[in-house]
């Protein structure tokens, strides 16, 4: 019988999860506890790693909070910790597929004597990057043959400059090969405002900035038949990385508009798992209300960004 939302209202803990662990969680376990934390009303938060002290400082925090955590590796983060001597050339991105996979395997490693569940994930990976989405699936395919689940918990895939179609279909496509494996799926549709790992998005025009019900209705048909385990980053005013305050106003509000208006179609009670990019320094109610929204995964500043 597969962990429905509502068993996972009923779990008092997300250790009443089953099959939850401490060490690197993937599939049904994995997805069991984004439900947990959907219906619980927390997200589980993403920390952008560019090294095994930043891993470390990350499971550190988690252990002490006693909290199932997400370590996660853009493209430029992944190259950094391969070493930046490396080639890593357009159209191949071989050092950045080595850092993510070493961050990978380092995580597995260390995680489960912290006794928490860790979730691995990769970070926004636009059309330009998909080599490296390629390299990183195929380590985990790798994986799965020889241990029964992928390497990674979940992948982004951002295709949020792309046509909405063409956005959806590369998404189809990537969701039908980690569905076998029971890999998650994140993918963006409108612009999360702001600055990060060199893809600045200061100048998009404000109604990018916001998703609509039927813009985020349309990948929840495209993707939902394919696997339910996918989350979506609909944009509702977010903004992360370097950016000017007070340029764009959070609207988390919307993604209640947005699970009513899937609810309406589908007659299924809030059937969308959201993302929150950008969720460091916002204010408390912005995160709250986006919390009763649905949003399960809360990307935040890591330690690259400090620099
Ligand atoms: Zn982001």
């Amino acid at each position: 019988m597969p962990f429905t939302m509502e068993d996972a209202k009923k779990a008092a803990s997300f250790w009443d999860v089953p099959g939850c662990k401490a060490g690197v969680v993937t599939g049904e376990v994995a997805w069991g506890l984004l439900q947990h934390a959907k219906a619980h009303g927390y997200a589980i938060p993403a920390f952008n790693c560019t090294s095994t002290s930043t891993i470390n400082s990350v499971l550190e925090a988690g252990k002490a909070l006693n909290r199932p955590i997400m370590i996660q590796f853009s493209e430029g983060g992944s190259a950094f910790m391969a070493g930046k001597s490396l080639p890593n050339e357009k159209g191949v991105l071989q050092a950045s597929i080595l850092g993510a996979v070493a961050g990978a395997q380092f995580v597995r490693t260390v995680a489960p004597a912290y006794g928490i569940p860790v979730f691995v994930h990769s970070d926004h990976c636009a059309k330009k990057l998909l080599p490296w989405f390629d390299g990183m699936l195929e380590a985990d395919e790798g994986y799965f043959k020889v241990h029964g689940e992928p390497l990674f918990s979940s992948h982004m895939l951002d295709l949020s400059e792309e046509v909405d179609e063409e956005n959806i279909a590369i998404c189809q496509k990537y969701l039908k090969r980690m569905a076998p494996m029971k890999c998650i799926l994140e993918m963006e549709i409108g612009i999360t405002g702001g600055v990060e790992d060199g893809v600045d998005n200061t100048g998009a025009s404000k109604d990018k900035l916001y998703s609509t019900p039927e813009d985020v209705f349309k990948v929840y048909e495209g993707l939902n038949p394919i696997s339910p385990m996918f989350t979506i980053a609909a944009a509702f005013g977010n903004v992360h990385g370097v950016y000017k305050a007070g340029n764009v106003v959070l609207r988390p509000e919307l993604l209640g508009e947005f699970q009513a208006y899937a609810e309406k179609q589908t007659g299924v009670s809030k059937p969308l798992f959201f993302v929150f990019h950008g969720g460091s320094g916002s204010e408390k109610h912005h995160i709250t209300t986006a919390l009763n929204n649905g949003a399960a995964r809360q990307h935040l500043v890591g330690a690259k960004e400090m620099g």
